[in-house]
């Protein structure tokens, strides 16, 4: 068995990167730019949709108001927003909804690594990620 690290949250002095590297890339649940923290590539976004309200903020479309997960999968850094806007584009990938995941994102990367496995996501081979 390999050992994952703790899930901890993004500290503050990464923050101001991690928050533009999500920012930059902010089209589905994947983040293409390598972890701020530990440079792997291993990026994602999970949008839980508590309170459907469709608007418009500056000719953006979102859903309504719901929370936030981002974490990196190699690192296990993370951050967790428990009150903002869910884009409209966003569709939860990884089969059916995870209903309560908690503060962490660990149920979610549960379901995500599961979904991988199941071959849902069509990402490519992980390569680089698990050095010998
Ligand atoms: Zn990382």
């Amino acid at each position: 068995m390999i050992s994952m690290p703790e899930w901890r949250e993004a500290d503050t002095e990464v923050h101001p990167l991690w928050r533009r590297t999500f920012n930059q890339d902010w089209t589905g649940p994947d983040v293409a730019a390598p972890c701020p923290v530990c440079g792997n590539t291993g990026l994602h976004r999970w949008y839980l949709l508590e309170n459907a309200r469709p608007r418009k903020y500056d000719g953006i479309e979102f859903a309504g108001r719901g929370r936030l997960w981002e974490w990196c999968d190699s690192c296990r850094t993370f951050e967790h927003y428990p009150d903002g806007s869910v884009p409209s584009w966003w569709s939860a990938p990884y089969g059916p909804g995870i209903p309560d995941p908690g503060r962490t994102p660990e149920a979610i990367e549960r379901a995500r690594v599961a979904a991988h496995r199941r071959g849902v996501q069509g990402e490519p081979e992980e390569s680089s990620r698990h050095a010998e």
